[in-house]
């Protein structure tokens, strides 16, 4: 029997939703960790975050970027140094490749679906090198206000910024 049928939907959701080194049944720990199933490729990998090729790409250069820990989403992460210098690493990442990859694209785009527009509940960085493809896809990858489904990482980067350390 495969091991998912061993998880309550509910109990899975619950410890998907928790910060933690890594979840069972999650899609992207599996690659994070180069579990028994991962078949992906990786394009980068150090200590603290993994990139690949998104399976559904919506550009001419579709990549993600991942912490190696399971962080759910953009609403886990606060106004420390570790989180702010984990998601700048994240984006410094994502640019090089782009960088490497596509220099002549059009635009470089990079950012985060937020609650409750995140598909996989493990942060992931979109790093897009346009044009979109289809172009339709664009309307999921682009921000439309503080109630939208896309936060641009430099956004994200100004919002959890550590507050100003005060030496008297
Ligand atoms: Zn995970
Ligand atoms: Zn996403």
């Amino acid at each position: 029997m495969r091991k998912t049928f061993c998880f309550g939907g509910s109990r899975l959701a619950r410890r998907m939703s928790e910060r933690a080194p890594m979840v069972d049944g999650c899609v992207f720990c599996d690659i994070a960790r180069r579990g028994p199933t991962s078949t992906t490729a990786l394009l980068y990998s150090d200590d603290k975050v993994v990139a690949f090729r998104d399976i559904n790409p919506s550009a001419f250069r579709h990549y993600l970027v991942i912490p190696i820990d399971h962080i759910p989403t953009v609403n886990s992460l606060h106004k420390t140094k570790d989180d702010h210098q984990l998601v700048s690493h994240m984006v410094k990442v994502g640019k090089d490749l782009l960088n490497q990859d596509a220099p002549n694209s059009e635009e470089h785009r990079f950012g985060f679906h937020q609650p409750p527009f995140n598909s996989v509940n493990h942060l992931h960085l979109h790093c897009l090198a346009l044009p979109f493809m289809p172009s339709w896809r664009q309307v999921k990858y682009t921000p439309l206000g503080p109630l939208g489904g896309f936060i641009e990482a430099e956004k994200l980067l100004e919002r959890i910024k550590p507050e100003a350390e005060v030496y008297s």
